[in-house]
């Protein structure tokens, strides 16, 4: 029986998407600032140079492909693990925290999401508003009512905490929260440390279950100032998840690396929910892939080559900020004086406030391609492109 004839056509990812269309247009000035990946001055993709010589080091040792175990290379897990709570901390010592190597940041929310179905099928998903674009949609697939809490207020041009604490304190016991640990995606605005102790407490005195998501270590204030957030929650004595991602701290988008931590009350609970995480694995993907893995490993466990990639990752992120002030002032020369918000905000995106018609004019017009909802990539910005960039936006305001 033919059933393939009841597959409809569904629409485009809305980045990835606006990517394939990029690739068709053939005018020259064309600048992508649609999809989160940090370009360097010469607006490509950077190498970095910790990751070139690990590369260098396991070619040279002719490595045969075998599996690697469902939970990933574990001197990998062991490095990734001290890199969020820090090697210091009282739950990594404790042996509390079970780590999985993951396929990037979006495997790990994945593995989280299913292991968390097999715990409590009917707790609904909070994310913010607005969210990274995938949360909702992994989520739901997952078998999750996904709603959202107050995050961004476009009137201020900034956090609506009220709204947010509002409707945490109104969500019910075992809703799971879906936090951006810092460089909010898609806009830019994070909390501040005494809003994360308010978060933190009313998550607790409420019983909600904690999902705290960091892409962008590192982006925001430094590897350490941004993890900072994630000993806040261990200090609460909190049982909660980070997932985790390279793809951007380290530039190996396409490896697909990241890790999952489960933070449970003791070591006995973490063995538990180990076996169980590693049954979600299995069934997925059976286990992860070994070149990102090595390479953060052999970076993370040498001290020169990790302070070569701490300050590189330093560079790029004193970068975007440059680019920031470039983008407001070249806005400024063409008269466009009310948008200098974007130097205030942290990471890679700026939410522009722009219009859904804006952006299409934007790209229709001047071949500047960013999302719908006024989402741009600064960290895909270049003295070349920059007041391209600029006088567009000035065009379509
Ligand atoms: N979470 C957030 C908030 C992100 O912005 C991204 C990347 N765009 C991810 C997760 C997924 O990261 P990865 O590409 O490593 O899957």
């Amino acid at each position: 029986m033919p059933i393939l004839d009841r597959v409809e056509l569904a629409p485009a990812d809305p980045i990835l998407g606006l990517t394939e269309a990029f690739k068709a247009d053939d005018r020259t000035n064309k600048v992508n600032l649609g999809v989160g990946v940090y370009l360097g001055e010469d607006g490509k993709l950077p190498l970095m140079d910790a990751v070139r010589i690990a590369e260098e080091r396991l070619a040279g040792q002719a490595r045969p492909h075998g599996y690697l175990g469902i939970d990933g290379l574990p001197s990998y897990n062991q490095a990734t693990r001290a890199l969020v709570f820090g090697a210091e901390s009282e739950a990594v010592a404790s042996g509390r925290i079970t780590t999985v190597q993951t396929l990037g940041g979006t495997g790990a929310l994945k593995v989280a999401a299913d292991f968390l179905r097999t715990i409590d099928a009917d707790a609904k998903v909070l994310i913010s508003s607005p969210s990274w674009e995938n949360h909702r949609a992994l989520f739901t697939r997952a078998g999750f009512t996904v709603e959202e809490y107050r995050y961004y207020a476009p009137e201020a041009r900034g956090i609506d905490f009220d709204g947010m604490l509002e409707d945490l304190e109104a969500a019910a016991a075992g809703t799971i929260v879906v936090l951006h640990a810092c460089c909010h995606n898609p806009t830019g605005y994070d909390l501040a440390p005494e809003q994360w102790d308010q978060v933190i407490r009313t998550i607790s005195e409420r019983g909600l279950v904690a999902l705290v998501d960091m892409a962008y270590q590192g982006f925001g204030f430094g590897i350490e100032e941004d993890g900072a957030v994630i000993g806040k929650f261990v200090d609460a004595g909190l049982e909660f998840f980070v997932t985790t991602s390279f793809s951007k701290s380290f530039s190996l988008y396409g490896e697909r690396i990241g890790a999952l931590h489960v933070v449970s009350p003791d070591a006995d609970t973490a063995r538990k929910v180990l076996s169980q995480v590693k049954i979600c694995i299995r069934t997925n993907y059976s286990n992860p892939a070994t070149q990102g893995a090595a390479l953060v490993d052999i970076i993370l466990g040498d001290a020169e080559l990790r302070a070569n990639w701490e300050a590189e990752l330093g560079g790029m992120r004193e970068r975007i900020k440059s680019l920031r002030s470039r983008l407001v002032q070249g806005l400024q020369e063409h008269g466009v004086d009310d948008m200098g918000f974007i130097r205030e905000q942290l990471g890679m995106f700026s939410y522009s406030g722009l219009t859904k018609d804006q952006m299409v004019a934007l790209r229709n017009e001047h071949a500047v391609y960013g999302t719908d909802k006024g989402r741009m990539c600064v960290a895909a910005l270049n003295s070349n492109n920059v007041d391209h960039v600029a006088r567009a936006i000035a065009a379509v305001r």
